[in-house]
């Protein structure tokens, strides 16, 4: 499986680049995790936006939201013979934000049930409950022929139960907002905490994502591998930075 970051800032772009989206590719198969500003101009030097197979959303912030109507209308207007319904899929407890997935004969919202294994593709999902202040869901993508793991702990604050969601990941995509000292925040993850995380998880990979745009980020990755103290591959996210797992 192949993950390419399109955007990673948390909150607003920054510099020429965006927020929160990710292409997650297998056999082929293309999947877009959550659609944050940038995503098309980002897509595009990728694969055609007409080509995409799916969406899967974590939570409806506008830095994970931003340009998902925007695609919904390149798929509207540019076409020259019509395109598949695109399915969007989201969690549906908030009313509003899903309804707006669906946009008739362009794309479809399919709510997803975090109890539930989710299959897509070549991808088997599962799902944990973030700390967050709107619902939000982490994600444990599994590739099904190889057994190959990937986790994003989409956006929220440390839980005790996200080690063991996150254990064994062969690529592990955090939000990592803060510089230590700001543990057991309501919203976002510090170093700190990601680097435990990664070290408990025994994760492979590490990429550090939804950063903060005025903090010092060569900083942020040196407190996190001081405590993980392993030998996790880590990195800071970049535009069209490309994991191959
Ligand atoms: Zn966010
Ligand atoms: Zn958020």
């Amino acid at each position: 499986m192949e993950v390419t970051v399109l955007g990673f800032w948390g909150g607003f772009p920054h510099k020429n680049e965006g927020t929160t989206s990710y292409l997650v590719e297998s056999d082929g198969f293309t999947l877009l995790l959550d659609a944050g500003s940038s995503t098309l101009i980002q897509l595009e030097k990728i694969i055609d936006p007409l080509k995409l197979d799916a969406v899967i959303l974590t939570h409806y912030h506008h830095d994970h939201i931003a340009d998902l109507g925007v695609l919904q209308y390149l798929r509207q207007l540019k076409p020259a013979s019509p395109v598949p319904e695109l399915s969007i899929y989201g969690h549906s407890e908030d009313k509003f934000h899903f309804e707006s997935l669906t946009m008739p004969t362009i794309s479809k919202g399919i709510a997803y049930d975090p109890k539930e294994i989710l299959e897509i593709g070549p991808f088997q999902i599962t799902f944990i409950k973030t700390v967050h202040p709107v619902i939000c869901y982490a994600m444990r993508i599994v590739e099904k022929e190889t057994g190959t793991v990937f986790v994003f702990t989409a956006d929220t604050g440390y839980f005790e139960e996200l080690e063991i969601f996150c254990e064994g990941a062969d690529l592990l995509i955090t939000d990592t907002y803060f510089l230590e000292g700001m543990e057991n925040h309501h919203a976002h993850l510090t170093s700190k905490e990601t680097g435990l995380l990664a070290k408990k998880a025994g994760v492979k990979k590490l990429v550090l994502s939804h950063l903060r745009q005025d903090i010092d980020l060569e900083l942020l990755k040196k407190q996190t591998e001081d405590y993980h103290q392993q030998s996790i591959e880590t990195y800071l996210a970049k535009t069209q930075l490309k994991l191959t797992v």
